[in-house]
């Protein structure tokens, strides 16, 4: 097998990756970026309606970094570490600075200041835009950015499996995708940078490669996701699609109407109405549906039409366009058929404020990959670019200083580098059985209606009893294609697997939380429970086992109090 060796690798090229080895590289240590597509294809780039910042001078008047704090604070139901939610209100104005300055172009008020909007649960508006195509730009700049430093990049690799010695990171194995040779990437430091796991679910906005490849190999070198059970459902993707339509359109004026023509967040959120966060409003929406007050075949309106045709074209020209193209609905002139989808994981690879995991010597995690944690139980929209650059960067930064100390570990692992490729080719060798997207569709089936936006235990047991299932019909599962070149369909089943892995984890843990809060809506337990839940969990995978531990919350100034909009 192929030997490579850095300092540092990162796997994932969108933002919170590219941040990091920004900071890396800067301190002069080498380091190589893997990413399963080309970076600028992540899913970062599909982010739409912006990113929160408080920005001195360029903000409402009575707003502060405090505020923002509160919000994201109470938006997370009292489960964020406020710690955490502070640097990120502290340090965005100065992040959005920075990505403008390397060539993001905001959208200006008239005056020449960078502009703003509502998102839902903000006191005081905060969102920074570019249109509704605000990820885009973001990462086209920072791609731009980092294409001017000595980093190397390994894209369309598929990372598998982290090595270690003990507990120590040594590298990781990872397999180029158009040839399928692996190498093995020595490194002391490793980043995940991986992203989400929508796919995980039948309905998500997320893209295809959303398969939460870097939570299962954390979770099998023996690191624990924090929080696993806070999985978050935006209330508006398209119907029957799925596309995002970004909470953009709900922060420039659009509400949400049943099939009677009412505005029934009136019922839901008395006081902010369509801006209340996205787990009120899914809970929402899935409600009138159950009581007969949605359209035929499942869905409510999200209605513009009072906003006028050329202010939507101009500040949400995507969600017009996926509303012609893909439900051929004019939003200009008829309310957009939409309904709730998975949307983004609060959960994530444990680590601490700076992005180090306390498990695995050597293993970081920065963006939605991690759980810091700054979303708690339910993230606010437009926190996550935010945290994706300003976390990058303390990982980043966190990581160029553990280098200036970490000695290289001297073991020999190549058995250990080749087992994981034995185990992967291993993972799809049979002939007969099950094929790989049965395996996967029966998944997504189970998790969207036993682990979604409304969960009981007798829900959450078939959960788990499917996917224990599933990972057994997995053993015996084979795939069609067994060429060597661009064999996409063998890195679909190794997606799989890493699904199978989280999903056990994320069922067990929803199982065992025994309160509401946030997205993790218990209908067996439905008030929050601070006695007894005020906590994260930490949840390890041992074989077939979740094994569960808590860490206490990290509260600064802000008390739990009752969770109102
Ligand atoms: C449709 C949509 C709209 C959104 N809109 C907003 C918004 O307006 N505001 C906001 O704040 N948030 C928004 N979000 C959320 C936000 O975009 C994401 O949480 C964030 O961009 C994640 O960035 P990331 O760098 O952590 O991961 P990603 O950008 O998802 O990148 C993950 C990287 O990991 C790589 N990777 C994964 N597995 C492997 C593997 N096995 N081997 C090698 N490489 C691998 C991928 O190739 C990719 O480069 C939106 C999300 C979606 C889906």
């Amino acid at each position: 097998m192929d030997k490579l060796s850095y300092d540092a690798v990162v796997v994932g090229g969108g933002l919170a990756g590219l941040m990091a080895a920004h900071e890396i590289a800067s301190s002069g240590f080498k380091v190589a970026v893997i990413s399963k597509v080309f970076p600028t294809r992540s899913h970062s780039s599909s982010a739409e309606g912006g990113i929160a910042a408080y920005i001195p001078g360029n903000s409402d008047p009575n707003d502060n970094p405090d505020y923002m704090t509160y919000d994201t604070v109470k938006g997370g139901d009292y489960l964020v570490d406020q710690d955490a939610a502070e640097l990120l209100s502290n340090k965005s104005g100065e992040i959005v600075k920075i990505m403008e300055s390397w060539g993001t172009l905001f959208n200006r008020q008239p005056d020449g200041r960078v502009a703003v909007r509502y998102f839902g649960g903000q006191t005081y508006p905060r969102t920074r835009f570019v249109g509704d195509k605000t990820g885009m730009a973001l990462l086209h700049a920072l791609f731009q950015r980092v294409s001017g430093l000595e980093i190397d990049f390994y894209n369309e690799w598929f990372a598998l499996d982290l090595i270690k010695d003990e507990r120590k990171v040594v590298g990781l194995v990872a397999m180029e995708m158009k040839s399928m040779n692996p190498a093995f990437f020595k490194a002391r430091a490793v980043v995940m940078a991986t992203g989400g796991m929508g796919m995980l679910y039948q309905h998500t906005t997320n893209a295809y490669i959303n398969t939460g490849d870097g939570y299962a190999m954390a979770l099998r070198a023996g690191a624990a996701i924090k929080d696993p059970e806070f999985v978050q459902f935006h209330p508006t993707a398209l119907y029957p699609s799925d596309i995002l339509i970004s909470e953009a359109a709900r922060g420039e004026g659009g509400i949400l109407k049943n099939v009677k023509g009412e505005r029934f967040m009136a019922r839901y959120a008395p006081k902010k109405l369509d801006l209340a966060p996205r787990d009120i409003a899914s809970r929402a929406i899935v409600t009138e549906i159950r009581e007969g007050r949605g359209f035929p075949g499942g869905y409510v309106g999200l209605d513009l039409t009072h906003l006028g045709e050329e202010y939507i074209k101009e500040r949400l020209a995507l969600a017009y366009e996926a509303a012609m193209n893909f439900a051929g609905v004019d939003a200009t002139k008829e309310p957009i058929p939409v309904r709730p989808a998975q949307h983004y994981y609060m959960g994530g690879i444990d680590v601490d404020i700076t992005g180090t995991n306390r498990d695995v010597i050597g293993l970081f995690a920065a963006g939605e990959a991690a759980c810091v944690s700054v979303h708690g139980a339910n993230r606010l929209g437009s926190n996550s670019l935010l945290e994706t650059l300003v976390f990058g960067r303390e990982t980043g930064r966190t990581v160029a200083s553990f280098l200036k100390e970490a000695t290289e570990s001297s073991a020999s692992v190549d058995k250990e580098a080749e087992k994981v490729v034995d185990d992967a080719y291993s993972f799809v060798k049979s002939e007969s059985g099950e094929h790989f997207g049965v395996i996967l569709n029966n998944l997504r089936k189970t998790m969207w209606d036993n682990v979604g936006i409304f969960r009981d235990e007798n829900g959450l047991k078939t959960a788990i009893s499917d996917v224990l299932k599933l990972r057994e019909e997995a053993k015996r599962m084979y795939v069609m294609d067994k060429s060597k070149t661009y064999n996409t369909e063998f890195f679909n089943a190794l997606e799989l697997r890493n699904m199978l892995d989280l999903a056990i984890v994320i069922a067990t843990a929803a199982l065992n939380r025994k309160e509401s809060r946030g997205a993790h809506y218990r209908t067996d337990y439905p008030e929050r429970d601070d006695k007894n839940w005020l906590k994260h969990t930490v949840a390890y995978l041992k074989g077939s086992t979740v094994e569960i531990d808590y860490k206490p919350v990290k509260i600064t100034r802000f008390q739990p109090e009752a969770r109102v909009y």
